[in-house]
Protein backbone atom coordinates (compact mmCIF):
# COMPACT_ATOMS: atom_id res chain seq x y z
CA UNK A 1 0.00 0.00 0.00
CA UNK A 2 3.05 2.37 0.48
CA UNK A 3 3.36 3.05 -3.18
CA UNK A 4 0.24 4.87 -3.16
CA UNK A 5 1.00 7.35 -1.18
CA UNK A 6 2.59 9.87 -3.27
CA UNK A 7 -1.27 10.36 -4.29
CA UNK A 8 -1.94 10.50 -0.81
CA UNK A 9 0.58 12.50 1.20
CA UNK A 10 -0.71 13.42 4.96
CA UNK A 11 1.12 16.06 6.90
CA UNK A 12 1.17 15.68 10.22
CA UNK A 13 2.70 16.61 13.63
CA UNK A 14 3.34 14.36 16.59
CA UNK A 15 4.53 17.02 18.99
CA UNK A 16 3.76 15.47 22.56
CA UNK A 17 1.25 17.66 24.53
CA UNK A 18 -2.61 16.63 25.65
CA UNK A 19 -5.58 15.29 23.14
CA UNK A 20 -5.28 15.43 19.57
CA UNK A 21 -5.66 17.26 16.33
CA UNK A 22 -3.78 19.74 14.35
CA UNK A 23 -2.09 22.69 14.20
CA UNK A 24 -2.43 26.21 13.23
CA UNK A 25 0.24 25.53 10.73
CA UNK A 26 1.19 21.99 8.74
CA UNK A 27 4.36 21.02 7.16
CA UNK A 28 4.03 19.74 3.10
CA UNK A 29 6.96 17.22 2.81
CA UNK A 30 8.86 18.82 5.89
CA UNK A 31 9.40 21.61 3.41
CA UNK A 32 6.57 23.97 2.75
CA UNK A 33 4.60 25.94 5.54
CA UNK A 34 1.01 25.45 5.24
CA UNK A 35 -0.94 28.39 6.68
CA UNK A 36 -4.84 28.25 7.51
CA UNK A 37 -7.07 30.42 5.91
CA UNK A 38 -9.01 33.08 7.81
CA UNK A 39 -12.36 32.43 6.46
CA UNK A 40 -13.03 28.94 6.59
CA UNK A 41 -14.01 27.39 3.58
CA UNK A 42 -17.42 26.06 3.19
CA UNK A 43 -16.88 23.20 0.22
CA UNK A 44 -14.65 22.86 -2.60
CA UNK A 45 -16.38 26.18 -4.24
CA UNK A 46 -15.05 28.09 -1.76
CA UNK A 47 -12.29 30.04 -2.95
CA UNK A 48 -9.59 30.00 -4.18
CA UNK A 49 -10.53 26.97 -6.08
CA UNK A 50 -7.15 24.78 -6.62
CA UNK A 51 -5.48 23.81 -9.53
CA UNK A 52 -5.81 20.22 -9.30
CA UNK A 53 -9.29 20.64 -9.10
CA UNK A 54 -9.69 23.15 -12.16
CA UNK A 55 -7.22 19.93 -14.19
CA UNK A 56 -9.97 17.54 -13.07
CA UNK A 57 -12.85 19.50 -14.64
CA UNK A 58 -10.69 19.99 -17.71
CA UNK A 59 -9.86 16.48 -18.01
CA UNK A 60 -13.49 15.77 -17.72
CA UNK A 61 -14.59 17.98 -20.27
CA UNK A 62 -11.87 17.25 -22.78
CA UNK A 63 -12.25 13.52 -22.51
CA UNK A 64 -16.14 13.95 -22.99
CA UNK A 65 -15.78 15.50 -25.74
CA UNK A 66 -13.05 13.27 -27.50
CA UNK A 67 -14.86 10.42 -25.98
CA UNK A 68 -18.86 11.14 -26.93
CA UNK A 69 -17.93 13.54 -30.05
CA UNK A 70 -14.81 11.61 -31.77
CA UNK A 71 -13.96 8.04 -30.91
CA UNK A 72 -17.76 6.95 -30.17
CA UNK A 73 -19.17 7.71 -32.92
CA UNK A 74 -16.15 5.88 -35.40
CA UNK A 75 -17.76 2.93 -33.51
CA UNK A 76 -20.09 0.19 -35.89
CA UNK A 77 -24.17 1.02 -35.26
CA UNK A 78 -24.87 -1.32 -32.76
CA UNK A 79 -21.77 -0.83 -30.51
CA UNK A 80 -21.79 2.84 -31.05
CA UNK A 81 -25.44 3.11 -29.45
CA UNK A 82 -24.13 0.44 -26.62
CA UNK A 83 -21.06 2.88 -26.00
CA UNK A 84 -23.72 5.72 -25.84
CA UNK A 85 -25.27 3.96 -23.23
CA UNK A 86 -22.90 2.31 -20.72
CA UNK A 87 -20.10 4.71 -21.21
CA UNK A 88 -22.62 8.05 -21.21
CA UNK A 89 -24.38 6.61 -17.64
CA UNK A 90 -21.24 6.08 -16.56
CA UNK A 91 -20.20 9.62 -17.35
CA UNK A 92 -23.78 11.41 -16.19
CA UNK A 93 -23.40 9.50 -12.97
CA UNK A 94 -19.91 10.86 -12.30
CA UNK A 95 -20.85 14.07 -12.85
CA UNK A 96 -23.73 14.33 -10.74
CA UNK A 97 -21.39 12.44 -7.62
CA UNK A 98 -18.61 14.47 -8.09
CA UNK A 99 -20.71 17.74 -7.94
CA UNK A 100 -22.31 16.37 -4.89
CA UNK A 101 -18.80 15.03 -3.27
CA UNK A 102 -17.73 18.95 -3.70
CA UNK A 103 -20.46 21.00 -2.88
CA UNK A 104 -21.19 18.84 0.60
CA UNK A 105 -19.89 20.84 3.87
CA UNK A 106 -18.52 18.21 5.65
CA UNK A 107 -18.22 20.06 8.74
CA UNK A 108 -18.76 18.24 12.40
CA UNK A 109 -22.45 18.61 12.82
CA UNK A 110 -22.31 21.25 15.72
CA UNK A 111 -19.88 23.57 13.41
CA UNK A 112 -22.77 23.71 11.05
CA UNK A 113 -25.25 24.21 13.63
CA UNK A 114 -22.98 26.93 15.57
CA UNK A 115 -20.46 28.49 13.37
CA UNK A 116 -20.92 31.60 11.23
CA UNK A 117 -18.81 31.07 8.19
CA UNK A 118 -18.19 34.70 7.63
CA UNK A 119 -16.11 35.74 10.27
CA UNK A 120 -12.56 35.60 10.48
CA UNK A 121 -11.12 32.66 12.43
CA UNK A 122 -9.00 33.46 15.26
CA UNK A 123 -5.20 32.57 15.32
CA UNK A 124 -4.49 29.61 17.17
CA UNK A 125 -2.03 30.80 20.20
CA UNK A 126 -0.09 27.88 21.21
CA UNK A 127 0.98 29.55 24.50
CA UNK A 128 -2.75 28.93 25.43
CA UNK A 129 -3.15 25.51 24.20
CA UNK A 130 -0.98 23.07 23.20
CA UNK A 131 -3.36 21.58 20.45
CA UNK A 132 -6.48 22.99 18.83
CA UNK A 133 -8.62 19.78 19.72
CA UNK A 134 -8.61 19.36 23.52
CA UNK A 135 -11.32 17.20 25.40
CA UNK A 136 -13.26 17.38 21.99
CA UNK A 137 -13.57 20.77 22.13
CA UNK A 138 -12.26 22.64 19.25
CA UNK A 139 -10.41 26.17 20.76
CA UNK A 140 -10.74 27.27 16.70
CA UNK A 141 -14.39 26.35 15.76
CA UNK A 142 -15.53 27.13 19.34
CA UNK A 143 -17.69 23.97 19.56
CA UNK A 144 -17.27 20.40 21.02
CA UNK A 145 -16.64 18.03 18.46
CA UNK A 146 -17.42 14.65 18.29
CA UNK A 147 -14.62 11.93 18.54
CA UNK A 148 -13.48 11.36 15.37
CA UNK A 149 -13.64 14.76 14.25
CA UNK A 150 -10.42 17.06 13.12
CA UNK A 151 -9.65 20.27 12.84
CA UNK A 152 -8.62 20.74 9.49
CA UNK A 153 -6.03 23.08 8.23
CA UNK A 154 -6.89 23.67 4.32
CA UNK A 155 -11.10 24.33 5.64
CA UNK A 156 -9.66 25.85 8.91
CA UNK A 157 -12.74 23.91 10.30
CA UNK A 158 -13.60 20.96 12.30
CA UNK A 159 -14.29 18.09 9.82
CA UNK A 160 -16.55 14.64 11.29
CA UNK A 161 -15.32 11.32 10.48
CA UNK A 162 -12.62 13.15 8.82
CA UNK A 163 -10.17 11.29 6.33
CA UNK A 164 -8.58 13.12 4.39
CA UNK A 165 -8.63 16.70 2.66
CA UNK A 166 -8.70 16.11 -1.50
CA UNK A 167 -7.18 18.46 -3.77
CA UNK A 168 -8.75 17.29 -6.50
CA UNK A 169 -12.47 18.09 -5.23
CA UNK A 170 -10.84 20.88 -3.20
CA UNK A 171 -13.09 19.94 0.14
CA UNK A 172 -12.17 17.76 3.19
CA UNK A 173 -13.56 14.23 2.80
CA UNK A 174 -15.35 13.15 5.97
CA UNK A 175 -18.09 10.87 6.38
CA UNK A 176 -20.45 13.67 5.37
CA UNK A 177 -19.31 12.80 1.92
CA UNK A 178 -16.71 9.77 1.72
CA UNK A 179 -19.33 7.89 -0.45
CA UNK A 180 -19.54 10.09 -2.73
CA UNK A 181 -16.09 10.73 -3.05
CA UNK A 182 -15.77 7.41 -3.21
CA UNK A 183 -18.20 6.84 -6.21
CA UNK A 184 -16.21 9.38 -7.75
CA UNK A 185 -13.07 8.01 -7.99
CA UNK A 186 -15.25 4.79 -8.87
CA UNK A 187 -17.05 6.28 -11.79
CA UNK A 188 -13.98 8.00 -13.02
CA UNK A 189 -11.71 4.56 -13.20
CA UNK A 190 -15.08 2.60 -14.69
CA UNK A 191 -15.34 6.02 -17.53
CA UNK A 192 -11.46 5.61 -17.92
CA UNK A 193 -11.67 1.91 -18.50
CA UNK A 194 -14.80 2.61 -21.10
CA UNK A 195 -12.32 5.41 -22.77
CA UNK A 196 -9.07 2.75 -23.02
CA UNK A 197 -11.82 -0.20 -24.69
CA UNK A 198 -12.86 2.31 -27.22
CA UNK A 199 -9.86 3.39 -27.96
CA UNK A 200 -8.12 0.27 -28.15
CA UNK A 201 -11.11 -0.68 -30.95
CA UNK A 202 -10.61 2.03 -32.69
CA UNK A 203 -7.24 1.60 -33.11
CA UNK A 204 -6.96 -2.14 -34.05
CA UNK A 205 -9.67 -1.81 -36.47
CA UNK A 206 -7.92 1.48 -38.28
CA UNK A 207 -4.83 -0.78 -38.85
CA UNK A 208 -6.83 -3.85 -39.70
CA UNK A 209 -9.88 -2.80 -41.73
CA UNK A 210 -10.36 1.90 -41.35
CA UNK A 211 -14.04 0.94 -43.56
CA UNK A 212 -15.74 -0.34 -40.11
CA UNK A 213 -15.01 3.35 -38.60
CA UNK A 214 -16.17 4.45 -41.25
CA UNK A 215 -20.19 3.62 -41.18
CA UNK A 216 -21.94 7.25 -39.94
CA UNK A 217 -24.25 8.25 -42.62
CA UNK A 218 -22.04 11.61 -43.26
CA UNK A 219 -19.10 9.75 -44.58
CA UNK A 220 -20.94 8.71 -47.70
CA UNK A 221 -20.23 11.90 -49.03
CA UNK A 222 -16.32 11.51 -48.46
CA UNK A 223 -14.05 9.38 -50.46
CA UNK A 224 -10.68 9.81 -49.55
CA UNK A 225 -9.98 7.29 -46.94
CA UNK A 226 -7.03 10.10 -45.41
CA UNK A 227 -10.15 12.47 -44.73
CA UNK A 228 -12.02 11.88 -41.28
CA UNK A 229 -15.15 13.31 -39.12
CA UNK A 230 -14.91 15.02 -35.90
CA UNK A 231 -17.81 16.07 -33.78
CA UNK A 232 -19.88 14.08 -35.36
CA UNK A 233 -23.24 13.72 -35.78
CA UNK A 234 -24.44 17.24 -35.22
CA UNK A 235 -21.08 19.37 -35.99
CA UNK A 236 -18.87 17.35 -38.59
CA UNK A 237 -15.25 18.75 -38.80
CA UNK A 238 -13.45 17.36 -41.99
CA UNK A 239 -9.73 16.24 -40.73
CA UNK A 240 -6.45 14.37 -42.09
CA UNK A 241 -5.97 10.77 -40.83
CA UNK A 242 -2.51 12.60 -38.90
CA UNK A 243 -5.16 14.66 -36.51
CA UNK A 244 -7.08 12.06 -35.47
CA UNK A 245 -4.44 9.85 -34.92
CA UNK A 246 -2.48 12.63 -32.56
CA UNK A 247 -5.61 13.24 -30.77
CA UNK A 248 -5.82 9.14 -30.41
CA UNK A 249 -2.64 9.21 -28.86
CA UNK A 250 -2.90 11.99 -26.27
CA UNK A 251 -6.09 11.05 -25.04
CA UNK A 252 -4.65 7.29 -24.62
CA UNK A 253 -1.97 8.76 -22.96
CA UNK A 254 -4.10 10.95 -20.92
CA UNK A 255 -7.02 8.20 -19.67
CA UNK A 256 -3.84 6.08 -19.06
CA UNK A 257 -1.81 8.08 -16.52
CA UNK A 258 -5.85 9.14 -15.30
CA UNK A 259 -6.34 5.25 -14.78
CA UNK A 260 -3.25 4.44 -13.30
CA UNK A 261 -3.89 7.06 -10.76
CA UNK A 262 -7.24 6.71 -10.27
CA UNK A 263 -6.91 2.67 -9.84
CA UNK A 264 -4.38 2.61 -7.15
CA UNK A 265 -6.59 5.59 -5.58
CA UNK A 266 -9.83 2.99 -5.64
CA UNK A 267 -7.38 0.31 -4.34
CA UNK A 268 -6.01 2.07 -1.31
CA UNK A 269 -9.63 3.07 -0.34
CA UNK A 270 -10.98 -0.64 -0.70
CA UNK A 271 -8.49 -1.48 1.01
CA UNK A 272 -9.10 1.13 3.54
CA UNK A 273 -12.79 0.11 4.01
CA UNK A 274 -11.67 -3.85 4.07
CA UNK A 275 -9.47 -2.68 7.18
CA UNK A 276 -12.14 -0.43 8.92
CA UNK A 277 -9.85 2.51 8.69
CA UNK A 278 -9.89 6.32 7.47
CA UNK A 279 -6.98 7.26 5.51
CA UNK A 280 -5.89 9.38 8.68
CA UNK A 281 -6.18 6.32 10.75
CA UNK A 282 -4.02 4.48 7.98
CA UNK A 283 -1.64 6.78 7.70
CA UNK A 284 -1.30 7.61 12.09
CA UNK A 285 -0.85 3.86 12.16
CA UNK A 286 1.53 4.30 9.20
CA UNK A 287 3.87 6.54 10.97
CA UNK A 288 4.07 4.79 14.50
CA UNK A 289 5.43 1.55 12.56
CA UNK A 290 7.62 4.12 10.41
CA UNK A 291 8.59 5.56 14.19
CA UNK A 292 9.10 2.02 16.00
CA UNK A 293 11.27 0.83 13.29
CA UNK A 294 12.77 4.44 13.83
CA UNK A 295 13.68 3.49 17.33
CA UNK A 296 15.01 0.19 16.21
CA UNK A 297 17.38 1.41 14.14
CA UNK A 298 18.97 3.81 16.64
CA UNK A 299 19.24 0.87 19.03
CA UNK A 300 21.33 -0.52 16.13
CA UNK A 301 24.27 -1.38 17.40
CA UNK A 302 25.65 -0.65 13.75
CA UNK A 303 24.14 2.53 14.32
CA UNK A 304 25.47 3.27 17.78
CA UNK A 305 28.94 3.44 15.77
CA UNK A 306 27.88 6.35 13.08
CA UNK A 307 28.71 9.03 15.20
CA UNK A 308 31.78 8.28 15.43
CA UNK A 309 32.50 6.94 12.50
CA UNK A 310 30.91 10.47 11.15
CA UNK A 311 33.24 12.70 13.14
CA UNK A 312 35.55 10.82 11.15
CA UNK A 313 34.33 11.54 8.06
CA UNK A 314 32.25 9.24 5.59
CA UNK A 315 35.73 7.97 4.24
CA UNK A 316 35.44 5.67 7.40
CA UNK A 317 32.20 4.59 6.72
CA UNK A 318 33.65 2.62 3.38
CA UNK A 319 36.41 1.47 4.76
CA UNK A 320 35.37 -2.07 6.76
CA UNK A 321 31.74 -4.45 6.28
CA UNK A 322 30.84 -3.00 9.98
CA UNK A 323 31.39 0.96 8.19
CA UNK A 324 29.32 -0.04 4.93
CA UNK A 325 26.06 -1.70 7.94
CA UNK A 326 26.96 1.29 9.49
CA UNK A 327 26.47 3.77 6.89
CA UNK A 328 23.52 1.77 5.60
CA UNK A 329 21.55 1.78 8.85
CA UNK A 330 22.52 5.69 8.90
CA UNK A 331 20.13 6.29 5.49
CA UNK A 332 17.85 3.56 7.10
CA UNK A 333 17.42 6.06 9.93
CA UNK A 334 17.35 9.28 7.31
CA UNK A 335 14.37 7.74 5.40
CA UNK A 336 12.26 6.53 8.28
CA UNK A 337 12.15 9.55 10.34
CA UNK A 338 9.72 11.52 8.82
CA UNK A 339 9.38 13.60 11.70
CA UNK A 340 13.02 14.64 11.96
CA UNK A 341 12.51 17.99 10.35
CA UNK A 342 9.99 20.25 12.55
CA UNK A 343 8.27 23.68 11.71
CA UNK A 344 8.75 25.79 14.68
CA UNK A 345 5.99 28.57 15.52
CA UNK A 346 7.30 31.23 13.46
CA UNK A 347 8.06 28.94 10.52
CA UNK A 348 11.50 28.18 10.75
CA UNK A 349 12.69 24.71 9.57
CA UNK A 350 14.88 22.73 12.12
CA UNK A 351 16.79 19.86 10.60
CA UNK A 352 16.80 17.26 13.65
CA UNK A 353 18.71 14.85 12.22
CA UNK A 354 22.27 14.07 13.82
CA UNK A 355 21.09 16.25 16.97
CA UNK A 356 22.08 14.58 19.97
CA UNK A 357 18.65 14.22 21.92
CA UNK A 358 16.08 12.01 20.30
CA UNK A 359 14.06 13.44 17.83
CA UNK A 360 10.34 14.55 18.40
CA UNK A 361 8.86 11.76 16.82
CA UNK A 362 11.01 9.12 18.91
CA UNK A 363 9.40 11.47 22.12
CA UNK A 364 6.24 11.11 20.63
CA UNK A 365 6.52 7.45 20.42
CA UNK A 366 7.53 7.07 23.60
CA UNK A 367 4.59 9.06 24.97
CA UNK A 368 2.31 7.00 22.49
CA UNK A 369 2.69 3.40 23.95
CA UNK A 370 1.14 4.72 27.31
CA UNK A 371 -2.03 6.86 25.53
CA UNK A 372 -3.77 7.07 22.81
CA UNK A 373 -1.88 8.35 19.79
CA UNK A 374 -2.17 12.61 19.80
CA UNK A 375 -1.90 13.72 16.27
CA UNK A 376 -1.45 17.62 15.43
CA UNK A 377 -2.53 17.83 11.76
CA UNK A 378 -3.67 16.32 8.74
CA UNK A 379 -3.72 17.14 5.40
CA UNK A 380 -4.24 14.97 1.86
CA UNK A 381 -3.77 15.15 -1.30
CA UNK A 382 -4.96 12.18 -3.38
ZN1 LIG B 1 -12.19 23.17 14.73
ZN1 LIG C 1 -10.20 20.25 4.55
Amino acid sequence: MAQVLPFCVLQMDTRSGSQCSITPEAILNNEELVLPPRISRVNGWSLPLHYFQVVTWAVFVGLSLATFRIFIPLLPPAWKYIAYVVTGGIFSFHLVIHLIASCIDPADSNVRLMKNYSQPMPIFDRSKHAHVIQNQFCHLCKVTVNKKTKHCISCNKCVSGFDHHCKWINNCVGSQNYWFFFSTVASATAGMLCLIAILLYVLVQYLVNPRVLRTDPKYEDVKNMNTWLLFLPLFPVQVQTLIVVIIGMLVLLLDFLGLVHLGQLLIFHIYLKAKKMTTFEYLINTRKEETSKHQAVRKDPYLQMDKGFLQQGDGALGSSAQGVKAKSSLLIHKHLCHFCTSVNQDGDSTAREGDEDPCPSALGLQQETTEPMKTDSAESED
